[in-house]
């Protein structure tokens, strides 16, 4: 690669002269360049490499510039580059085939979106069309989207300066490690969430209610994997009260937990607890063209046989998109990054995680599965008060400095690699982690 340092600067005067940024107070920011990258890393363009374990915004399941998916694309820009979202065509249909084969047998249809929000904008409609009820219930834990009902269903901060939309209200799902319910076990923590959530559907009132829509493993919020029983239980108070239940797998989803969605990931021996619609986006081709989409499940797809979906978009079903989702999905399939993402959990990341826990009293609690972790930290363990988001940025700079581009939020280190990750990698990237810690803790000392 040709890299010359003046693009680096050009870049960055571009986009500060000119760039309006996500989220932020334009003044304070100081984007990092990025000019490329390969499987795992990014580089700037000074010569610095970083070891992605942000996965961008835990995004890139398969890595960056995954050549069978690039190929895909270029290949697909050949043929036809944009279509209506009323036409056939056959990269769309193929994606289609590809997503409802690994969702299971009792999904019939997808309806493809441009990301995320939107693929939960249109699943909450649908509750609301085939169930004839307005309010949507979700958890004050969570990231649903930046659009009309995504983002006033998101429980975090993002919500309230968006609050336009009416028909939501939100419920606290489980979280033992700071728990809402005085819980001391992960079956207690269970049983008084489901307890509190049926409090709430009772209280909203169960015949106003269209929808629970959550995050499967909220991501964002923590990576918060439920605890035992606690899905089966949402699924049959869904059931009790004729709710559609909506699982959010925008960033659990294709691999991210080392299965291809969240929901198989946590079966039970009873098999896993199956939800009526699946809202995706993200990891279904890594972002590389964007894209989402809500898989429907027969019963809903039949619902709409004769009724008339009142929804769309210009670009639903976009063929780059669409082949980069079958480039993908075939990609994964036939190079094990799946399993590749649940074996670095089980034997890497596990117990990798666990023992710079053990060195770090920083580190109140290791959260996880596959290649979807997050670390709590804390100053003191006993009283479990989040460090600041001061701390934070320390990290943040002790890691950068080091070669690793971390995913952080709130009071949290996300540990998220691409599903292709080796067991080098995180070797390297575990020995940084440890690095950082230490300096950071000592000046806390
Ligand atoms: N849902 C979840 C769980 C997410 O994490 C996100 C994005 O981070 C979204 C929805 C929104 O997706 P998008 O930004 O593609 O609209």
């Amino acid at each position: 690669n040709d890299l010359n340092p003046a693009d680096g600067q050009l870049a960055y005067d571009l986009d500060r002269a000119h760039v309006f940024h996500s989220w932020s107070a334009q003044a304070a920011l100081t984007p990092l360049v990025i000019a490329g990258g390969a499987g795992c890393d990014v580089w700037d363009f000074d010569g610095n490499t970083y070891l992605d374990f942000s996965s961008q915004l835990v995004n890139t399941n398969i890595g960056h510039q995954h050549p069978a998916v690039v190929a895909a694309i270029k290949a697909q820009a050949d043929v036809l580059t944009t279509v209506a979202p009323a036409h056939a065509n056959l990269v769309r249909g193929e994606a289609a085939k590809r997503i409802l084969a690994r969702a299971g047998s009792t999904f019939g249809k997808v309806f493809f979106t441009n990301g995320g929000a939107d693929a939960n904008e249109n699943a909450m409609r649908m509750a609301r069309l085939t169930t004839g009820r307005d309010k949507i219930l979700s958890t004050y834990r969570s990231y649903h989207g930046n659009t009309g009902a995504a983002v006033v269903a998101t429980g975090d901060w993002r919500r309230v300066p968006n609050e336009f939309a009416r028909g939501h209200a939100h419920f606290f799902g489980p979280f033992e490690y700071r728990s809402e319910f005085w819980a001391d076990s992960p079956e207690q923590e269970s049983r008084r969430a489901l307890q509190h959530l049926e409090r709430v559907i009772q209280s909203e009132g169960a015949s106003s209610i269209a929808g629970i829509l959550i995050e499967t493993i909220p991501g964002t919020a923590g990576v918060l994997v439920p605890p035992p029983g606690y899905l089966r239980g949402v699924r049959e108070l869904a059931d009790k009260y004729g709710i559609v239940l909506i699982f959010d797998e925008v960033m659990c989803g294709f691999g991210r937990t080392g299965g291809w969605f969240a929901f198989q990931s946590l079966a039970d021996e009873d098999g896993p607890v199956v939800p009526d619609l699946i809202t995706f986006a993200k990891g279904v081709n890594s972002g590389y063209v964007p894209a989402g989409g809500v898989i429907i499940s027969e019963s809903i797809a039949q619902a709409f046989e004769q009724q008339v979906f009142p929804g769309g978009l210009t670009y639903s079903g976009h063929p780059l998109a669409m082949a980069s989702i079958v480039g993908a999905l075939d990609a994964m399939e036939a190079e094990g990054i799946v399993d590749n993402a649940r074996v670095i959990g089980s034997d890497h990341l596990a117990p990798g995680l666990a023992e710079l826990a053990a060195k770090h009293p920083i580190i109140g609690e290791v959260r996880g599965i596959g290649v979807f972790w997050a670390l709590d930290l804390v100053y003191d363990r006993e009283s479990r008060e989040p460090v600041s988001g001061v701390v934070i940025g320390q990290l943040k700079k002790e890691l950068m400095d080091r070669g690793l581009l971390p995913f952080a939020a709130d009071n949290r280190i996300h540990v998220v690699p691409p599903c292709i990750v080796t067991p080098e990698e995180v070797a390297r990237a575990l020995a940084i982690y440890d690095e950082a810690f230490t300096a950071v803790e000592a000046t806390l000392a």
